[in-house]
């Protein structure tokens, strides 16, 4: 799979993607992950990408050309599956939503800044709208590196178990069973028994039935 992010601040997100998981699947070849420095797509000779906002408003309102520019740019090298605008009044991201857009195979992420871009390029060359959170944040770069982590997270061979990433929270609409390490007794606080007996199918019931009961108690529209 491959993720192209278009930024006015690639420095944002470079150390992300060169940490971790994330790092690893673009090492073992299973995701290419891009950075478009959204600057080297303008003709403007001080390589503004922003300008004043038509109607008087405060703040900075983000060029159609160079955007435009870079799209096309893009399109012409591959096709896109998705290309993708992160803004606060998008459909909300999700478990299901990186689960979805993992089985994609080229994806665009275009990162918002300053008062946002201007609305054509959002009627005209975005094809889906999300936001990470229904809060306000400076730019669309921690969206883009947020909905990566998870969606890169999911490809196959990414995670060595591959059982773990469908065993984590909100897959199969469950929050995850709590985990414990060694010691199993550390000063008097205990692991739980079944969890020490070897006993697979009880240690298996007892997981789905701690999943079900906590997600009960902290996240009950989960179950609905
Ligand atoms: N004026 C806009 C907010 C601009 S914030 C509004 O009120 O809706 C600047 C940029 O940060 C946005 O264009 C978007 O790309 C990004 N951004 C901010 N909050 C976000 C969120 N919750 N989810 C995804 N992107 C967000």
């Amino acid at each position: 799979m491959r993720i192209d992010i278009i930024t006015v601040l690639p420095e944002m997100i470079e150390g992300f993607l060169n940490c971790s998981i994330l790092k690893r699947a673009q090492d073992k070849g299973l995701a290419e992950i891009c950075l478009h420095y959204l600057r080297d797509f303008t003709h403007d000779k001080h390589r503004r990408v922003d300008d004043y906002p038509y109607g008087g408003i405060a703040g900075m309102v983000m060029k159609i050309e160079p955007i435009e520019n870079c799209i096309n740019f893009l399109k012409s090298q591959r096709e896109y599956d998705d290309i993708i605008f992160t803004t606060p009044d998008g459909e909300q991201f999700s478990q299901p939503m990186a689960n979805e857009l993992s089985l994609k195979k080229n994806l665009i992420i275009l990162c918002g800044h300053f008062k946002g871009i201007d609305y054509r390029i959002r009627e005209h060359l975005i094809t889906r709208e999300i936001s990470i959170g229904d809060y306000v944040l400076t730019g669309g770069e921690l969206a883009a590196a947020v909905m990566t982590d998870a969606i890169v997270r999911l490809l196959p061979g990414v995670i060595s178990d591959e059982q773990s990433a469908l065993s984590d929270s909100f897959q199969d609409n469950l929050l995850a069973p709590p985990v414990y390490t060694r010691p199993a007794d550390y000063k008097g606080w205990k692991v739980p028994e079944v969890l020490l007996s070897g006993h697979e199918a009880k240690i298996l019931e007892w997981n789905l039935n701690q999943a079900y009961e906590r997600t009960k108690r902290l996240r009950p529209d989960l179950l609905k």
